[in-house]
């Protein structure tokens, strides 16, 4: 099972958004918002109280 890159939630099969970068490296999305915040926000997860992987 897939997790999203950012919030680290877990994706069903056929569910979020699958982006594939210039490296090659996929990234999951749950959500264009979590999408939004990793490419074009250039935020961290860890970083991001929201997402479930932020780390104090
Ligand atoms: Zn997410």
């Amino acid at each position: 099972m897939a997790k999203c890159t950012f919030c680290g939630i877990n994706l069903p099969r056929g569910t979020g958004k699958i982006y594939v970068q210039k490296d090659a490296k996929v990234l999951y999305f749950c959500s264009s918002k979590c999408e939004k915040n990793m490419l074009k926000l250039r935020r961290k997860p860890i970083t991001t109280k929201w997402s479930g992987r932020y780390e104090k």
